[in-house]
């Protein structure tokens, strides 16, 4: 990180203390729901710091609540607690102890980013208003976010605006990217069954082959991003699993398709799954089969409102050098926050984790990439990271209302 980054001095005295509880957090990873240890250690510290806790939302959530002042007005902060089923490839101290999870998203370090904002907000408590800090649960499975609010999370803590941070590697550590708009896709699957007739292979003629039905409709699929979607609309089509017979001289009575697909905008969205369903439907009944066909939406685009981010932006400017303050390209991975951003304004921002050399001997094989068996969050960037989450909170509630877009 270069001298001219602007930390708030407090935290960057805590680096050493920070770095000890990220790496217990990684040593100890949960799944999704399953952060009991992780949920007990972060209520246990915000109520040292003499932060109130609200414990159950999401089942393992943890709100934790700093109020100061008589201001009514609130922001929210947000860290993911959950981990991974990775079996660790990595052998420094601090890997994990629980075979087959792993820490491989860099949750451990959003939480304690996080925990680091709390425990200087909760000191320091410059700022008029209510904080929320929001710890929560399963972002990698299960949908965290949205149990939290269905458990009635932006009713009780209502909040004007909600700020989030993922780590990324291959982006300078000590770097931030954000943009406003769409930055991660949706992510949806699909699930079908091609039902012929099975028989022997060696008279195709008295079966219905369910196999180059499901050769037909994977291939005309594709044909949905190149020829259905507008050019310019941004999505994916992958057939994933495909699955049918047992021996080479039997046709199979049926072959079942799954996949993932993953887009930005809603209508584009309405309009794969509805070609999807009319290719395998139709296609089926050409050949005599029968085709039985669903489609799950799981996690929204992740949509960044434009005057949040530009105010995270403006935020940025007073802690980093322009340089480090970059445009986050949109992927097409997913992220459960994105329910958080449908409900309430806010920003999504990613801090660079670097490529990798910060890890310590014994790690693994393999590049440096998020749910990789090989990752670890870099501790260097905890300091900035909470100091960047304490600016956001305490400049939002220095402001008068939201800004403008
Ligand atoms: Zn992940
Ligand atoms: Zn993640």
């Amino acid at each position: 990180m270069t001298a001219a980054t602007k930390l708030i001095d407090a935290i960057a005295d805590q680096a050493d203390y920070l770095k000890t509880v990220r790496r217990d957090i990684h040593a100890h990873p949960e799944l999704s729901f399953e952060e009991t240890r992780t949920a007990d250690l972060v209520a246990g510290l915000l109520t040292e710091w003499g932060i109130p806790v609200h414990r159950g939302m999401g089942k393992t959530g943890v709100v934790g609540i700093v109020k100061n002042g008589n201001s009514s007005r609130a922001v929210g902060l947000r860290a993911d607690m959950d981990a991974l089923p990775i079996h660790e490839a990595n052998h420094f101290a601090h890997a994990s102890r629980h075979p087959g999870k792993m820490h491989a998203c860099g949750h451990d370090g959003h939480t304690t980013m996080l925990l680091g904002a709390a425990q200087y907000l909760a000191k320091h408590r410059d700022f008029d208003g209510t904080v929320y800090l929001i710890f929560q649960p399963a972002e990698e499975h299960g949908g965290g976010a949205r149990e939290m609010m269905r458990d009635g999370l932006f009713k009780r803590f209502p909040m004007e605006a909600v700020f989030g941070l993922h780590n990324m590697p291959g982006i300078a550590a000590g770097t931030i990217a954000l943009s406003p708009g769409a930055v991660l896709a949706s992510n949806n699957e699909f699930k079908l069954t091609i039902h012929g007739k099975g028989g022997h292979a060696a008279m195709p003629h008295l079966a219905i082959d369910p196999i180059p039905v499901a050769g037909q409709i994977m291939q005309a699929f594709q044909t949905i991003i190149t020829r259905n979607k507008k050019p310019l609309e941004t999505a994916v089509i992958s057939v994933t699993m495909l699955n049918a017979g047992s021996t080479p001289n039997v046709i199979p009575d049926s072959c079942e398709m799954q996949g993932t697909v993953r887009a930005y905008s809603a209508e584009t969205l309405d309009l794969i799954e509805r070609r999807m369903r009319e290719i395998a439907e139709q296609t089926g009944a050409v050949f005599g089969a029968t085709v039985s066909f669903e489609f799950r939406r799981n996690y929204p685009a992740t949509i960044n409102h434009a005057a949040e981010t530009e105010f995270a932006r403006e935020v940025l400017r007073g802690m980093l050098p322009a340089e480090r303050i970059v445009t986050q390209t949109p992927i097409m991975a997913a992220e459960d926050f994105a329910f958080m951003l449908e409900a309430v304004p806010g920003c999504y921002a990613f801090i660079g984790n670097g490529d990798g050399d910060h890890r310590l001997p014994g790690h693994g094989e393999g590049p440096c990439l998020v749910h990789n068996a090989s990752y670890d969050f870099n501790d260097a960037l905890l300091p900035l990271g909470a100091s960047f989450l304490v600016e956001l909170a305490a400049q939002w509630l220095r402001r008068e209302g939201r800004p403008a877009a």
